[in-house]
């Protein structure tokens, strides 16, 4: 099958396996090309591993690290009629790369909130990761979730928590800044939005883990937040998505304390950069922020995509002396993004930026690039003229 990209809004129909892997093998390019992690973890699960930040995750202790991974994931296979969602060709990548590497790589495909699945993981760790795990990183990005114990369906919303907030927004679609309007969440959307992204769900997985007996001592766990600049704050930080963020950090505070008694463990939340990922290009405002912030950073050298982040995160943070924690207990690996000169500089041409000046100063083709190789389209090497097989298998779920 010739398989070419299909927007719709701010999600891409279509993925591509071969630009999918090709996506994958230039993380694992840039990995390799760093010092190796001689004190890094050793068995690690990723909740969350098929794109974006926990990909990263996933493939930052394999190959600078040689870890064994399991990782978890929500994505669609392809079949010979159809392609399947880059997060299935991105794990069918992985793995290969991995299991060529020698290291163990398997994964579960559901609902990563679930009872049964978290069951499975847990044999999988007995049976075949030598029964203890000595890294978890939690990186769901989810727009429902089914409480497993109740049944009930909750569905989060992007919305503030106060009154209408109007800023500018780029339509994604057209290239073109609009005004958007953002109204304020009722209380019981807030409720929901922190029920599906807020940190029950992570101290569920870690309640399992901790009771199956399966984590090592000095086990770390990571959960990833954002909080960006005071523009977006309407919409983020002080929006319904701040809200479970700020759950987040509460049930990281209570992790953390099971953790440090029972093993000597730690639990962080880690700051991250804001970034074109399937999960940050359906928030309203954001798309522009990024857009502008991409030029801002290149220019400086500072720019970077999740690999780079993650890279950084386990050497200079997550395992290094010092995580450098900020006064609220959290890692800060947006560190770059939030220099005062990139801040300043970005805050001035928000004011000003318009569909006159926006292709001078911000980096919209940066931006429609890096979102077009989420899905595996303008990757180098790769030719989207050939035929290539949407069936593309994930090793360890071809049964
Ligand atoms: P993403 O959309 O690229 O990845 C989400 C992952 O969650 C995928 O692996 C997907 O398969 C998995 N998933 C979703 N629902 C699932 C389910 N029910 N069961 C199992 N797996 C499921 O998102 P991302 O941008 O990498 O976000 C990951 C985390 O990083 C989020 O907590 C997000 O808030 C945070 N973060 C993102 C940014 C950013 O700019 N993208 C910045 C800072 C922090």
């Amino acid at each position: 099958m010739i398989v070419k990209p299909k927007i719709r809004g701010f999600i891409c129909t279509t993925a591509h396996p071969d630009g999918c892997a090709a996506h994958v093998q230039e993380q694992i390019d840039y990995v390799k090309s760093k010092p190796a992690l001689d004190n890094g973890p050793k068995n690690v699960l990723v909740i969350g591993s098929s794109t974006g930040y926990g990909l990263a995750s996933r493939i930052v202790p394999a190959f600078q690290s040689g870890a064994n991974t399991l990782g978890i994931f929500f994505e669609k296979p392809g079949s010979e009629k159809r392609p399947g969602s880059a997060g299935w060709y991105n794990s069918a990548a992985f793995e290969k790369a991995a299991t060529a590497q020698g290291l163990f790589a398997k994964s579960l495909n559901g609902d990563a909130f679930s009872n049964e699945l978290k069951e499975q993981a847990i044999e999988i760790i007995k049976n075949e990761m030598g029964g203890k795990i000595d890294l978890v990183v939690y990186s769901l990005a989810s727009p429902r979730r089914t409480d497993p114990n109740t049944g009930e369906v909750y569905k989060s919303v992007l919305k503030t928590t106060g009154g209408d907030y109007t800023n500018k927004t780029l339509n994604t679609d057209k290239g073109e800044i609009e005004e958007v309007t953002i109204g304020a969440a009722t209380p019981e959307e807030i409720e929901h939005t922190i029920k599906v992204m807020g940190g029950e769900d992570w101290e569920f997985w870690m309640n399992a883990l901790v009771e199956a007996d399966v984590l090592d001592n000095g086990v770390k766990t990571v959960a990833y937040s954002y909080i960006g600049p005071e523009l977006t704050w309407p919409i983020y930080t002080d929006g319904t998505i701040g809200q479970a963020k700020k759950d987040l950090e509460k049930s990281c505070a209570k992790i953390n304390a099971t953790l440090s008694e029972k093993f000597g463990g730690e639990a962080y939340v880690s700051v991250n950069k804001a970034l074109v990922t399937q999960a940050s290009s359906a928030i309203p405002v954001v798309p522009l922020y990024i857009s502008i912030l991409y030029k801002e950073m290149k220019e400086k050298g500072l720019h970077e995509g999740c690999i780079e982040q993650i890279e950084r995160l386990f050497s200079d943070r997550l395992y290094s002396d010092d995580a450098k924690l900020d006064s609220d207990g959290r890692i800060r690996i947006d560190d770059w993004e939030m220099r005062d000169d990139i801040q300043s500089t970005v805050a001035n041409i928000w004011q000003t930026v318009s569909n006159e000046n926006f292709s001078t100063v911000a980096d919209f083709e940066g931006y429609q690039a890096e979102f077009l190789k989420l899905f595996g389209f303008g990757l180098d090497g790769v030719n989207y003229d050939a035929d290539t097989d949407p069936a593309t298998a994930v090793p360890s779920l071809a049964e």
